[in-house]
């Protein structure tokens, strides 16, 4: 053995921590394998890498240090608590079908900010700033439907590729520690958390799409979306925008998309039963 490769291997020896994080790094990547799927509603073709059993760890792993950080401001009781919970239950019940694995939780948390998210593998947040636009069931469900899709729709863990992350982020499932700082908080960024990092364009049009025909399988009126959509406007004029405006094509656009899609989502309200 050379000089050098003896000096690393006493290194490696003498320090247990990156022996452990190197073998986190090598037993993450040998998991990662593309996996062809198609969007749920969109049918668009996906080569996606993590599995959905790493972005649910990996979901999870975010909202458990979500809820470390929020818990004097998570509200578990009263009728906002519920609301979001009976909504939640709906839209949830609807996403299953198109990813029975993913484990759903919602939990509201006292923040004066219009915004909610779905984490990778269907941990959900919503802020109580954003019931006041919400206004009914199917305004917060046009909010969850979009927040959903984005899980189901896999679009953390296309980011997380197109930001050429895949390895970093399989080194943290694995072993959560095979990271910089400075990386762990790249891939916290691209979590759909804040809007900091946002979906493309087409990502963001693509959960409007698969939300839409969720409200609607869960028997909501598909046309509260759009009204829920022009109250959001109003309400963020001249602010920071929330996650689902953050990079999105003009209002006037998003409204007339959503309009091209709602015969669809009549048919799709239609077969849920509702009347
Ligand atoms: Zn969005």
């Amino acid at each position: 053995m050379s000089g050098p490769a003896k000096a690393f291997l006493a290194f490696i020896v003498g320090r247990p921590l990156v022996a452990i994080a190197i073998a986190a790094v090598v037993v993450g990547i040998l998991l990662l394998r593309t996996h062809h799927q198609k969007t749920p509603v969109t049918h668009r073709s996906q080569h996606v890498e993590l599995t959905d059993a790493q972005q649910m760890q990996l979901g999870s792993q975010e909202y458990a240090k979500t809820l470390r950080e929020n818990r004097a401001r998570i509200v578990s009781s009263g009728p906002q608590e519920a609301e979001v919970q009976r909504v939640a239950q709906r839209i949830e019940t609807v996403a299953s079908r198109d990813k029975p694995k993913f484990v759903w939780k919602v939990t509201l948390i006292k923040k004066n900010e219009a915004n909610a998210y779905c984490l990778p593998g269907g941990k959900i947040v919503v802020y109580t700033g954003i019931l006041p636009v919400t206004e009914n069931d199917a305004g917060l469900a046009t909010v969850l439907g979009h927040e959903v899709a984005h899980a189901t729709a896999e679009h953390v863990a296309e980011r997380i590729e197109r930001n050429k992350l895949t390895e970093v982020a399989a080194a943290i499932i694995a072993g959560g520690i095979a990271v910089t700082p400075g990386q762990f908080a790249r891939i916290s960024a691209l979590l759909g958390v804040g809007a900091s990092l946002p979906f493309s364009r087409s990502q963001e049009s693509e959960a409007d799409h698969i939300g839409l025909i969720y409200m609607a399988r869960a028997g909501y009126d598909p046309h509260q979306a759009v009204a829920f959509w022009k109250r959001m406007q109003r309400a963020s004029k001249g602010k920071a925008p929330p996650e689902f405006l953050s990079d999105h094509p003009s209002d006037e656009h998003r409204i007339q998309r959503i309009q091209g899609w709602m015969p669809e989502a009549e048919r799709a309200r239609e077969s849920s039963g509702a009347s």
